[in-house]
């Protein structure tokens, strides 16, 4: 049994031990195992994060305190710092001087103090943001409160004491984005279970996980283990591209793809006699629009074998389809298109790519929030293996959008008078979970109370697939529509959309953009929402407040919301992990700032 193997059993023996006070302490006060916190460095559990952190100091020479103010570390600082220790007493090796050794207990005893030094600190890489521990109870414990207007981090005592009025936790932050984490070697084999459900391992693998305890032999059980969740999550994606109703909502949305046949259309200097590669063809009909705006050579790919088949039939049924046994001078019209049925990174393991590449990519990609399927990356791959050097891609151009909306982006009206009955407890039920998980939905424009703000922007024929995951800080100030009702204007949550361009750089005739925004016709893409904890009272100008009011209330209304969202590739491929924080500023400069809300999609 090794160290930390150790240290799991005896958490659970001392859990057995106090079987009894943990039922009194859940009957007391509803507080449960999973909420209390592990120490850094040894085996002992604590209630609150300031009686971790003082054992921390006491015994393991570790001033948390001090180091985050001497640092000046901010609420992701602080995350990554504990992430950090996390995975080095993971390793049994000195979290500030990097020495290893052999048990937790020698690691334990060499521990000591530091001298801070500002400047580059070793958990700068934002890998650490990813929790290292599963349900790590002391990472929801950590909150930024500056209200006060200092830029200290305050730990706060409760575990989500900051949550607002309505008394709801948003989703723990360990919940979804622990499946970021490489497992520590303590909690592989519940990581692998929950993998297994994905993955449908046999059970003889399982077996042989649970009697891993060398480190880097677990790691390389893990590594299979995401190779084949990845394998299944593709074969339930190509899978349900299978089905012809997601391809008919695709086609009946006219929207998107008017976007892209007037793109491909009224392009004739782009199109005419290129070479094309159409990334994920589903029903061909992009390679059917290039073939006929005269593209010479048409190659379609996709990872259903049901819609590769599909798109041959298509492709034939409407005389498009390439066949190499017909000579060049029989050939009748625009027979151009050849069907591969392949992933796109695999493209050149079944056919032989054009030498200098294709002249043109074209991909619709683009999923809820963007970038929701994370088919972005393959498309990514594509446009660096196999189009040519300054070919172009369409669209070439993808902007993330937000603004915050009002009470009627929410489904509150509708529970407030169902048939004439009062249902709104429902509705603040429904309105609590969306704080936790984002809903996918039209927003109407008249429900949008704040400008609009422009969060990210890719230019997809330079960015690296490393640039998917971003930060983006921004501020919404009420716009004059949504003041038309004098008075405070209650901003319920921030709803995100996306525009993509095909821009002038190769849409040189006719450039187009497919706008997915609440200002425009619906797609059905929807628009993303992110509901706050509780709704924010916002004006547009200065007004008499209340100065010991909490800001964001009725007495004293915010001016600006200063929001920062990240949107990330979450372990389980094709998802993404957002997060949210929001301070909002009143007019005579007081700011308050919420906990930060963790989605998943
Ligand atoms: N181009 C079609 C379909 C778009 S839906 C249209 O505009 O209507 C996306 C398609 O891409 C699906 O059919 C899916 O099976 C395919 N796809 C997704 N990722 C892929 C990949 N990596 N390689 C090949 N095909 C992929």
């Amino acid at each position: 049994m090794d160290e930390a193997e150790e240290r799991l059993r005896s958490d659970e023996e001392e859990e057995e031990e106090e079987g009894e006070e943990a039922w009194d302490d859940w009957c007391s006060d509803g507080d449960d195992a999973a909420g209390r916190l592990l120490c850094l460095f040894c085996s002992s559990w604590f209630d609150t994060d300031s009686s971790l952190f003082e054992h921390c100091a006491a015994e393991h020479c570790f001033d948390f305190h001090r180091i985050v103010n001497e640092l000046g570390l901010d609420f992701y600082g602080c995350i990554r710092l504990i992430n950090f220790i996390r995975s080095k007493v993971a390793e049994n090796k000195c979290w500030s001087c990097g020495q290893s050794f052999s048990s937790n207990t020698e690691l334990c005893s060499h521990l000591h103090g530091v001298d801070i030094i500002e400047g580059k600190v070793q958990w700068e890489d934002d890998v650490y943001l990813k929790p290292f521990m599963e349900d790590d109870s002391l990472l929801h414990s950590l909150s930024m409160d500056d209200d006060e207007g200092d830029e200290e981090c305050r730990i706060s005592v409760e575990r989500g004491q900051c949550s607002g009025g309505n008394g709801v936790l948003a989703e723990p932050l360990g919940n979804k984005l622990s499946t970021l984490t490489e497992g520590t070697v303590s909690d592989i084999s519940a990581q692998f279970e929950r993998e297994c459900t994905i993955g449908s391992a046999k059970g003889e693998d399982r077996e042989s996980l649970a009697h891993e305890t060398n480190d880097s032999q677990l790691k390389v059980a893990r590594a299979s283990v995401n190779a084949r969740a990845v394998k299944t999550v593709d074969d339930n994606y190509f899978g349900s591209y299978s089905s012809f109703g997601i391809h008919r909502e695709m086609l009946g949305d006219k929207v998107r793809t008017d976007a892209y046949r007037d793109a491909l259309l009224a392009n004739p200097s782009l199109l005419s006699r290129a070479t094309v590669l159409d990334v994920g063809c589903g029903t061909g009909i992009l390679s059917l629009f290039a073939a006929k705006a005269g593209a010479s050579r048409v190659v379609a790919v996709d990872g259903s074998a049901k819609m590769a088949s599909v798109a041959t039939q298509v492709a034939k049924n409407n005389g498009l389809l390439y066949d190499e046994n017909v000579k060049a001078e029989q050939k009748q019209g625009a027979q151009v298109i050849s069907v591969v049925h392949t992933k796109a990174e695999e493209l050149n393991q079944k056919i032989q790519v054009p030498q200098n590449g294709f002249d043109v990519l074209v991909s619709e990609w683009m999923g809820y929030c963007l970038l929701y399927e994370s088919m972005l990356s393959s498309v990514l791959y594509a446009r660096d293996h196999f189009l040519k050097p300054g070919g172009a891609i369409l669209p070439d151009t993808a902007t993330i959008l937000g603004a915050g909306f009002g009470k009627g982006g929410t489904s509150l009206p509708f529970w407030e008078n169902v048939y004439g009955f009062d249902m709104s407890c429902i509705g603040k039920e429904v309105t609590s979970t969306s704080a936790r998980f984002p809903v996918v939905d039209v927003v109407a424009s008249q429900d949008i109370v704040t400008e609009t703000a422009v969060l990210h922007s890719f230019d997809l024929a330079t960015m690296k697939e490393s640039e998917m995951d971003f930060t983006s800080s921004f501020e919404l100030r009420l716009s004059e529509s949504g003041t038309v009702v004098p008075g405070v204007t209650w901003c319920y949550g921030i709803v995100l959309w996306f525009d993509t361009g095909f821009t002038d750089r190769f849409c040189k005739e006719k450039p187009v953009l497919l706008s997915t925004s609440p200002f425009s016709t619906p797609t059905h893409w929807s628009q993303t929402i992110f509901t706050f904890e509780e709704p924010i009272a916002m004006v547009k100008e200065e007004s008499t407040i209340a100065s010991s009011a909490l800001v964001g209330t009725d007495e004293c209304p915010a001016t600006v919301l200063r929001s920062r969202i990240s949107i990330v590739r979450a372990s389980e491929h094709r998802s993404i992990d957002i997060s949210v924080e929001t301070t909002a500023f009143s007019s005579n400069g007081r700011k308050r700032s919420w906990p930060i809300q963790i989605f998943n999609l």
